[in-house]
């Protein structure tokens, strides 16, 4: 891993003169620049060699964006480094990239730092940037998008409401409201039957669904974000960050899609990435210990002999505090998946490819058919349950899966998550507009968060608890 690069010597041969401030702003036209680059290359423990870099740079109309480089080059005497990397890319990044990149200038200095462009970065970034024009927001995801996530894909209307509040709900246009639950939970070695009918059908309730591949949703989400104006760090994944002495800001290291380590500074860190954060783990908060885990296997499949209007639970003992469940997506296809804590699944000795072969069995005696099962994939998911500090630092916060925010008792952490980014990007960005400074806006968000779900969740943890004393004594 390549941590610094300097000192730097290099050669231009430029067309003509740049005597700007920003030398992005004298490509006004179209043009050919070629640069020849001799680098020293040195890492935590010493020199490491150097670097010989041709690049071709073009510019169309001014526009960074559509810059295309062929840099090509060769380290000599390296250590580990591979010996020839031609490397392409084609107006990929941003502004701020490509300056760092070719003009090494300081790393950009932005307000805030996303890390994750999940459902709550995503959703973090929309609205600080919904509340405040001004705001430079880097939205950083190792992904590039669509991409994939294990999940229920049910989306919490409460969720899509927020979105609404925020002009974007056209995702849902298409989707069918679910309002119908069918659930079955065990009594002795008898399954009881619920079905909980939507009280009046015409009247959405905020505990209604809509059911969306996350690849759709997520994808909507993080370009949502980026054409309101994030700055698109997506295919960069997040490696380290440290705070400067003053706390002013933190420095980012990124690995861009080369795998080449880029630098960013930004005022404030959030911690949007997932169950298993890097944001969380580097400013110092222990990772949740296996009681307050769980672990979920999600796949998909067609259906038959089930109503499309309605999402299905189903407690089996082996799976109890967790359930398989089957949500309906459109053309009789489904989300089938089962969760099970993480705990128990430790003890076992069994797959979770077994216990989904199970789940489908038990529907196949409820008159329920399976077929064309794909797209199997896990992931943990880490419950609220466990006590964390939002606020992990000061300059820094968590959302989403990052901090726990998933249900102990459903699973579920989309709506908890877009609140989350929602509350904390709206409290920065109110911050930013009245001139305050930005830790006030996550003291608010901590505090809001706390008001609005926290004593659900408890509810939800203490509920978990109490059917998994039921089960041992049953
Ligand atoms: C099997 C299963 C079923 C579920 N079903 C439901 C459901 O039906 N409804 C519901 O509400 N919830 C459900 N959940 C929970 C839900 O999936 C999560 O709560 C939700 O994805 C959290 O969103 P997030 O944005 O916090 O994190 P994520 O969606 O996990 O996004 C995190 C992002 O961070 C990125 N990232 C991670 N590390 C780095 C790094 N080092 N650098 C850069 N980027 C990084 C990842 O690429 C990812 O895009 C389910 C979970 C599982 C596992």
């Amino acid at each position: 891993m390549e941590f610094q690069i300097s000192p730097k010597q290099e050669t231009e041969f430029h067309p003509s003169e740049n005597n700007g401030s920003n030398p992005l702003e004298q490509f006004t036209e179209t043009r050919l620049i070629i640069r020849v680059k001799f680098l020293l290359l040195h890492r935590r423990l010493g020199l490491d060699g150097f670097r010989l870099w041709v690049e071709v740079i073009l510019t169309v109309r001014g526009d960074p964006s559509i810059i295309a480089t062929l840099p090509v080059g060769k380290t000599l005497c390296g250590l580990g480094q591979p010996a020839v990397f031609p490397r392409l890319a084609c107006g990929i990044g941003s502004s701020n990239w490509f300056a760092h990149s070719f003009f090494m200038t300081p790393p950009p200095l932005l307000d805030m730092a996303v890390i994750g462009a999940g459902p709550a970065g995503s959703t973090c970034a929309i609205s600080a940037l919904a509340a405040t024009g001004e705001m430079s927001i880097a939205l950083v995801d190792q992904a590039t998008f669509p991409r994939d996530k294990a999940c229920g894909d049910g989306v919490r209307l409460d969720a899509a409401l927020l979105l609404k509040n925020l002009g974007l709900d056209e995702i849902f246009e298409d989707r069918p409201l679910i309002g119908d639950i069918r659930a079955t939970v065990p009594e002795g070695f008898e399954y009881l039957q619920t079905i909980v009918e939507a009280e009046n059908p015409d009247e959405p309730d905020a505990r209604d669904y809509y059911i969306v591949e996350r690849t759709v949703f997520d994808d909507f989400l993080c370009r949502s974000a980026i054409d309101k104006g994030a700055e698109d760090y997506t295919g960069h994944r997040f490696v380290q960050a440290e705070q400067s002495d003053s706390g002013e800001f933190w420095t980012l290291d990124l690995t861009d899609p080369f795998g080449a380590t880029i630098q960013i500074r930004s005022r404030i860190l959030i911690g949007a990435d997932g169950a298993a954060s890097r944001v969380r783990r580097i400013t110092g908060q222990a990772k949740n210990s296996d009681v307050h885990m769980s672990v979920g296997l999600r796949a998909y499949a067609d259906f038959e002999d089930f109503t499309e209007n309605a999402m299905r639970f189903d407690m089996l003992k082996s799976l109890i505090p967790g359930y398989g469940w089957l949500f309906p997506l459109v053309n009789r296809r489904c989300n089938i998946g089962i969760g099970i804590a993480q705990s128990d699944y430790k003890l076992g000795k069994h797959k979770l490819e077994y216990f989904l072969d199970d789940y489908i069995q038990f529907l196949q005696a409820e008159g329920i058919t399976i077929k064309n099962v794909t797209g199997i994939k896990n992931h943990p998911l880490p419950l609220y349950s466990q006590a964390l500090s939002l606020l992990p630092t000061p300059g820094s916060a968590l959302i989403g899966d990052a901090a726990a925010m998933i249900s102990p008792l459903t699973g579920e952490g989309i709506h908890y998550g877009m609140w989350a980014g929602y509350l904390l990007g709206e409290a920065v960005g109110r911050c930013m507009n009245e001139g305050k400074m930005l830790q006030e806006g996550l003291d608010d968000y901590e505090r809001a968060f706390g008001e609005r779900f926290g004593e659900s969740m408890r509810k939800c943890g203490a509920l978990r608890d109490w059917i998994r004393i039921q089960r041992i004594f049953s």
